[in-house]
């Protein structure tokens, strides 16, 4: 049989981001991870969102933009057609 041809394995003690440790086996000495059992929302059933660097603000931000717009448009192309009405009533 080959020599060296496994990886070690060991004992460890995992560190999550939220502060929790468990124990597990890794070919690597040391575990730090995100998310845990301990936080992840699957568990917990809470709502939270990884964001990175706001890209959830951004996208809220653009749609709340977008939605205004549009109410906008809406308003002036009603504005328009009560001018018109308007307008027909005068002659
Ligand atoms: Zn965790």
């Amino acid at each position: 049989m080959k020599k060296n041809l496994h990886p070690e394995l060991h004992e460890i003690v995992a560190h999550c981001a939220c502060g929790a440790q468990f124990r597990t086996r890794s070919t690597s000495e040391e575990l730090k991870v995100t998310l845990c059992s301990q936080c992840h929302p699957y568990f917990t059933g809470a709502q939270k969102f990884v964001d990175t660097a706001g890209r959830i603000e951004k996208f809220q931000k653009r749609y709340e933009k977008g939605a205004a717009r549009a109410a906008d448009s809406k308003a002036q192309s009603e504005a328009s057609k009560v001018a018109k009405t308007t307008g027909k009533k005068k002659k």
